[in-house]
């Protein structure tokens, strides 16, 4: 599938922005560096859409999370200049086998990079599932083989999820929920940040069904995003749209790529961001309308 992606690897590379965030002073600081620096040579080798140079040139944060698998989590933060910006939680790669979805996140961070106006409150977890995605063959689920996407806290009302994927999923092994929920240190990481950063919104990026899908009725969803129309599916026990919003009244926005292994054009990819955008100033009240939604 990575042959796909070299045909799309044509993306302009932006400058790098200087950007740091002391989230722990720690003895194993360079340690921590020359990691993110090491899975970057990963990535760089795995996506030919994203290269070595591209992710180093990123500044993630230092890593304070691991995978299963003892590779960093990488964190990016953008801090607002205003109190009371919104807040959106940015999530790539929860599957490890959706490259698109790594590989568009990390186009957009580079755009922030450049053009981050302090409008807004940024944090971007470009790859949530590391070891899903790096492995030989990249793989939907974690090191553990559980599916990131359905471990996390069922809300009141919905089954549990592993009698759910017992019964209705067909114990399909791409599904697997874990044994219970929030049992895999990355779900944990997600579930960390909604509690630590408490963002307005939280929006995951998935392939390939080529759709907006948006879980929360306390906003208005954007009707499109670049060539994605809205179609609301409903979620899964054990998903982050079910915690996120039937939990955490958190909405949820999930951008369903038309491919997992073909980058959308140049020219989605900016439509699709410059739409997101809009939709998130327009919503400059959105913190606003939360509380008053509650
Ligand atoms: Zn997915």
């Amino acid at each position: 599938m990575c042959r796909f992606i070299a045909l799309f690897s044509f993306l302009c590379i932006f400058p790098t922005a200087v950007f740091s965030t002391t989230l722990t002073q720690h003895v194993s600081h360079d340690s921590k560096r020359t990691g993110v620096q090491l899975l970057c040579g990963k990535i760089g080798r795995k996506l030919s859409s994203v290269s070595v140079k591209e992710c180093n040139a990123l500044a993630f944060d230092e890593p304070r999370f691991y995978s299963v698998g003892g590779l960093p989590i990488l964190e990016k933060h953008f801090p607002a200049t205003k109190s009371h910006a919104p807040k959106v939680l940015f999530i790539g790669g929860i599957h490890g086998d959706e490259y698109s979805s790594v590989s568009v996140t990390f186009k957009w961070l580079k755009t922030l990079n450049k053009h981050h106006s302090g409008a807004y409150d940024w944090h971007f977890l470009p790859l949530a599932n590391p070891d899903g995605l790096l492995q030989s063959r990249s793989s939907r689920v974690n090191r553990n083989k559980v599916d990131l996407n359905r471990n996390f806290i069922p809300a009141s009302g919905f089954p549990d999820p592993l009698v759910h994927w017992k019964k209705k999923a067909r114990e399909r092994s791409r599904y697997y929920p874990g044994k219970a929920p929030l049992s895999e240190p990355e779900s944990q990481v997600i579930h960390q940040l909604i509690e630590e950063y408490r963002p307005d919104i939280v929006v995951s990026v998935h392939a390939p069904h080529g759709i907006l899908d948006f879980d929360g009725s306390s906003l208005k969803p954007p009707k499109k995003l670049g060539p994605l129309h809205l179609r609301q599916l409903g979620t899964y026990p054990g998903s982050l749209g079910n915690y996120a919003w039937f939990v955490k009244r958190i909405p949820v926005m999930t951008i369903e790529l038309p491919h997992a292994g073909i980058m959308p054009s140049r020219r989605d990819i900016g439509r699709m961001w410059t739409d997101l955008v809009g939709w998130v100033g327009e919503k400059s009240t959105i913190r606003k309308e939360i509380v008053l939604s509650d």
